[in-house]
């Protein structure tokens, strides 16, 4: 499908960037929305190196008009809107902020396709945060949504105006319920590389030891370059649908630590309880790990794992990579960053 033009809107993020990456082996053009920063240095590109093959198109989601301009001028075959303030904890922190740009967002580049380019097919980045405190196990398309943050409640907003898009307008708007995913280009605040960063500079002797929060809270991780795949494939389907793309395992934090300090070389023991509980490099009695209720949520969601059975029966997608593997991965990158000095997100 040669001159395929691809819109992505949060092209810097984990998810856009990778998404840029595939497009870009595919032979697309791609657009890459960015919000003008005063350095200008889009590190997770630069990562993949393929900052320098991005049309960057600046639009900010709180502003309509940026976002009309984008659509108009670019008439893409497909947009992705990637962008969105995604880390739960801080959406307390602005919550009418996060609506406006995770919510309402969304509803301007729905309306900017409807007016100005009704043939460009969309997608939007719903998540599993919509499911929230909801008590079915595991989760599909048709469970009950129960959100519990801003950034659940605002991203259901979107979800559901993706769907009136869909529904009353005849547009090609399409959802994806993603379960968390992570990679080498995860932000650092996310639990995940939180992780396997600090193991790579405790390796290293440039931190003593990590801080957590819950240890027994649970999630469903996956590997994000394949989650891109099935975002890709959510577009290119016949119809326009909504897909929850997930494993369908769920792990402990304390499972994903265990896993990664054995990667850095160390036997942890585990120390106490709650509040209380520490790890133990069990060779030297050093504590590795100390609960620290700062990083506690203010509402834990319910148990969340996906069934991606309706994704794989209509679109062939499947994740492959084991949580091992995939912190094997992340490991490994942040360990070459800190030797080099370079861990820039
Ligand atoms: P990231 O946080 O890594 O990236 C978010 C992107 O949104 C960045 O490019 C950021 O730009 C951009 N952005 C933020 N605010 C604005 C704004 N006002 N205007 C324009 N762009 C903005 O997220 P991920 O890549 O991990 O996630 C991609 C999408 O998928 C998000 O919508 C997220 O909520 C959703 N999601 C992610 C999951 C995951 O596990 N990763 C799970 C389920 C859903 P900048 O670089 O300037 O900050
Ligand atoms: P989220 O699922 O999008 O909120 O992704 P996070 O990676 O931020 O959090 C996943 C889970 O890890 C949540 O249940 C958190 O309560 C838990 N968690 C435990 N300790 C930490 C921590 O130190 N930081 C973060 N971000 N999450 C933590």
């Amino acid at each position: 499908m040669p001159n395929r033009k691809i819109f992505i809107a949060g092209v810097t993020g984990q998810d856009g960037a990778y998404l840029a990456k595939k497009m870009l082996t595919e032979g697309y053009t791609v657009y890459g929305g960015v919000r003008r920063t005063s350095s200008g240095i889009y590190h997770r590109l630069n990562d993949l190196k393929i900052a320098d093959k991005i049309n960057y198109v600046e639009i900010d989601l709180a502003d309509q008009e940026s976002i009309i301009r984008a659509v108009k001028d670019t008439q893409a075959d497909e947009f992705y809107n990637l962008a969105a303030l995604s880390f739960v904890n801080s959406s307390w922190n602005y919550p009418a902020y996060v609506s406006q740009i995770d919510g309402l967002g969304a509803l301007y580049i729905l309306e900017a396709i409807r007016a100005h380019s009704p043939e460009t097919r969309f997608y939007q980045a719903s998540t599993s945060e919509l499911f929230g405190n909801t008590q079915e196990s595991p989760q599909t398309e048709s469970t009950q949504f129960n959100p519990r943050s801003p950034y659940g409640v605002a991203k259901l907003y979107a979800h559901w105006m993706t769907k009136n898009y869909r529904d009353s307008f005849g547009l090609f708007a399409a959802t994806g319920i993603l379960f968390n995913h992570e990679s080498p280009l995860r932000g650092s605040e996310f639990v995940t590389r939180k992780i396997t960063l600090a193991f790579a500079r405790i390796a290293q002797g440039q931190q003593d030891l990590l801080e957590i929060g819950n240890l027994d809270a649970r999630r469903d991780w996956g590997y994000a370059e394949e989650y891109v795949d099935g975002m890709a494939a959510i577009l290119r389907n016949g119809i326009a649908d909504d897909y929850v793309l997930a494993t369908g395992r769920t792990n402990t934090i304390r499972s994903f630590v265990e896993i990664v300090s054995k990667l850095a070389g160390f036997d942890l023991e585990w120390n106490g309880h709650g509040k209380a509980e520490t790890g133990l490099n069990r060779k030297t009695g050093k504590t590795l790990v100390k609960v620290n209720p700062e990083f506690y949520r203010k509402a834990e969601t319910f148990q969340l794992v996906g069934d991606p059975e309706k994704a794989r029966r209509e679109l062939g997608w499947a994740c492959k990579t084991s949580l091992q593997s995939l912190a094997e991965l992340m490991y490994r990158a942040d360990y070459d960053r800190v030797t080099a000095n370079s861990v820039h997100f």
